[in-house]
């Protein structure tokens, strides 16, 4: 029998949604129940459970005692007759990861919403998703890649899962958003966008189809959506998309994915090469598209079956979000919705990123993955000093690691052969990929030992060795002074705007009413030595007020070497403090074409076009 559940966005002014879950044959002993503790793919504990407002039992329509076991676990009475949870959600998180719910519409993921009936977790779940009452919502569709099962296409009513799996990986939308349809290698897709936009709909539809049919070739090649093709492992996806003033996050899930973007990232009408907001949004879909292959099929054997209860460890997330943050971009220079130009920008941008984190020098891009649970989604102050993200490293890891097997065969094999390779061996078999079987495959791609390479790479803190590599594929990756503050880095400076050499103290701010706030201190920098510390708020330099959020006009005529002082508050005690300025610190990358040299075009040929 079924697990039965309704889903009633109850409350929508009070952000409560009423879930109910039916068990018709309750475990005799005391049927369990439970909400997960994290959701897959963003590693954290989160205890959706604190977001339980109320909970109760009935069962023939007599209440049922439920007692409760730990945070997140039930245990209803036993009882002989089918037995009803019915119980009340908060939802009021704006994120891909948690549920929303107001009068202007409501999402959830399922961890937040459906519990889990323990011994049952591999049962047929039948949910049904009602409709808000009132008049005012009778105009709100539904959106999700959750399978109909009586409910009419876009409508509320009945849907179903396989399994308890796959019930929570399938968010779902509802409300009154603009609605967009495409196909891609045959398999429909829609785009669900939710929020106030303007965005030129038209142009979003063409290329997100582009985009999803590189994707589908890349894994499944060029016989892909023709007729006696290869099987796709889905047959319909969906963009969840929430469009706000600021926002940036995605997360995957087997058949849709959830992103939030700035209203702005969306294409506008008329647009001409996309933008750099709209690259930002294409990213993140190519992103996110790119998981439904790499970690929600081929995954980690440590996530083959989800211990949704804990902590579930494993040192291989720079390759499930490092190499999918590699082709993100990738993918966009080879679906020709970007230029070579703009992909090596956002190139040197990455490498300017990783050389502004110190903590490169001190945790192994592995020792990030492992312990993304209790460091990743938890920064603070010292992140910079002690982390380094798997997602920007592991994504040059895995460029390093392409370039590498190209160069090593002459052109012949190549990371996208490691990537289908561990899609035919693994992904698409339903078996969990051992921690070391991708360096495995990538050497025997290679022809070669790689054992030194990821040794380097993973397990070291040693710097990848980049420019040799980029210079195998005729690109020359440079490295300055930042100009401003707001230099990301990722182009060359402009002839003549060279700035004249500016000291540093090393430190990050954010503008503050009354002055600057440090945000961040660099290890080892003048600001450390002189004792400024995270949450300072500096008022003034050599006796003059600080402020706009920048220290760069107080600074722009100081040389390394000098000293200056500055009055700064911690908490409400003012201090004087001196200081030596350093020179700044050559952290900005960028990388040129050389387009007159011969050696290397023809390997950047085959990696930008996937040939
Ligand atoms: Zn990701």
């Amino acid at each position: 029998m079924a697990i039965r559940y309704t889903v009633v966005p109850k409350n929508p002014e009070a952000h409560l949604f009423e879930v109910t879950c039916t068990v018709a044959e309750p475990d005799p002993a005391g049927q369990r129940f439970g909400l997960p503790a994290w959701i897959p793919g963003s590693y954290l504990v989160r205890d959706f459970a604190r977001h339980i407002v109320s909970i109760r039992a009935e069962s023939g329509g007599h209440e049922v005692a439920l007692e409760k076991l730990d945070k997140q676990t039930w245990r209803a009475a036993p009882c002989t007759r089918p037995v009803v949870v019915t119980a009340t959600v908060y939802a009021w998180d704006l994120s891909v990861r948690g549920a929303h719910l107001d009068a202007t519409h409501g999402f959830f993921n399922g961890t937040s919403v459906f519990l889990r009936v323990h011994g049952r977790e591999h049962e047929r779940c039948e949910v049904e998703i009602r409709r808000p009452a009132g008049a005012r919502y009778r105009a709100w569709r539904v959106a999700t890649a959750l399978a109909r099962d009586g409910a009419p296409a876009q409508g509320f009513g009945r849907y179903a899962a396989a399994d308890y799996d796959e019930l929570i990986d399938h968010p779902v939308e509802m409300g009154t958003f603009a609605l967009v349809r495409f196909e891609a290698c045959g398999i429909p897709h829609e785009v669900a966008i939710t929020g106030r936009h303007d965005a030129d709909l038209g142009r979003l539809r063409r290329d997100l189809a582009r985009l999803c049919e590189t994707q589908i070739r890349f894994w499944h090649g060029s016989r892909a959506g023709r007729a006696g093709g290869p099987k796709l492992p889905f047959d319909r996806y969906v963009f969840l998309v929430t469009a706000i003033g600021e926002g940036y996050g995605g997360l995957e899930h087997r058949a849709s994915t959830a992103l939030l973007c700035s209203r702005d990232d969306l294409p506008e009408a008329g647009g001409g090469e996309p933008g750099e907001s709209y690259r930002t949004f294409l990213g993140l879909a190519s992103h996110e598209y790119f998981h439904t292959w790499n970690v929600k099929r081929l995954k980690p054997a440590a996530f083959a079956s989800y211990d949704l209860e804990r902590e579930n460890y494993t040192t291989l997330l720079w390759a499930f979000e490092g190499i999918t943050s590699y082709y993100d971009d990738l993918l966009l220079v080879r679906s020709g919705l970007i230029a070579e130009k703009d992909y090596v920008e956002i190139l040197g941008r990455s490498v300017t990123n990783l050389l502004r984190t110190a903590g490169r020098h001190v945790q192994t891009v592995a020792d990030a993955s492992f312990d993304a649970w209790i460091k990743y989604y938890r920064p603070d102050e010292n992140t910079p000093n002690a982390q380094v993200s798997y997602y920007l490293k592991g994504s040059l890891v895995a460029l390093a690691l392409d370039l590498t097997i190209r160069s090593r065969t002459r052109g012949r094999r190549s990371l996208d052969d490691v990537m289908r390779a561990l899609w035919t061996r693994y992904g698409a078999k339903g078996i969990g990929v051992p921690e070391g079987a991708i360096e495995d495959v990538a050497a025997e791609a290679a022809g070669t030992s790689l054992r030194a390479f990821f040794d380097r790479a993973l397990r070291s803190t040693r710097e990848l060795p980049l420019a040799p590599l980029l210079a195998k594929a005729g690109l020359a990756l440079k490295v300055r002074e930042a100009e401003s503050a707001s230099d990301r880095g990722g182009k060359a400076v402009k002839d003549g705007a060279r700035p004249r050499r500016r000291a540093s103290l090393g430190i990050r701010m954010s503008a503050e009413p009354l002055g600057v706030r440090v945000t961040h201190v660099t290890s080892a920098s003048a600001g450390e030595r002189a004792g400024i510390a995270a949450g300072d708020v500096i008022v003034a330099v050599d006796g003059l007020r600080a402020g706009g959020g920048t220290l760069e006009p107080r600074l722009a005529r100081r040389r390394p070497g000098e000293r200056i002082r500055l009055h700064l508050f911690r908490r409400d005690e003012l201090h004087e403090i001196e200081a030596e300025l350093a020179a700044p610190v050559a952290d900005t990358a960028y990388i040129e074409i050389e387009a007159r040299a011969k050696s290397g075009a023809r390997l950047r040929a085959a990696w930008l076009k996937g040939k």
